[in-house]
């Protein structure tokens, strides 16, 4: 794991024309999270979804007290991983990839 998560999260304004859900299209509009105070830029097709940057979703889970007390108030969170949407458990799966960098602050 590489960078801090004042990094990460700088990096997604960085590219603030881009959406920080997909990192792919060019984003339409800033919305807010649905868990906390932050906000991300997105592209038409992530906000018509819902979809939250997986990295800020999961920062969200571990605030809320991780995975364990993540089922019900992220049982509807969508995020984007591997070119699809993905539901909690998805999410719930990629979590560890970031749980160490979030145990450091
Ligand atoms: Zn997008």
């Amino acid at each position: 794991m590489t960078g801090s998560l004042l990094d990460r999260l700088g990096g997604l304004w960085r590219r603030k024309t881009i959406c920080s859900v997909c990192l792919k299209a060019p984003a339409s509009g800033v919305y807010s999270s649905r868990y906390g105070p932050v906000s991300h830029a997105a592209c038409d097709a992530c906000a018509g979804q819902g979809a939250e940057p997986l990295y800020m979703v999961c920062f969200h889970i571990h605030r809320a007290g991780g995975p364990g007390a993540a089922q019900e108030r992220f049982a509807n969170a969508t995020s984007f991983h591997d070119g699809r949407y993905i539901g909690l458990k998805q999410i719930l799966e990629a979590y560890p990839q970031f749980s160490d960098e979030f145990d450091e602050g």
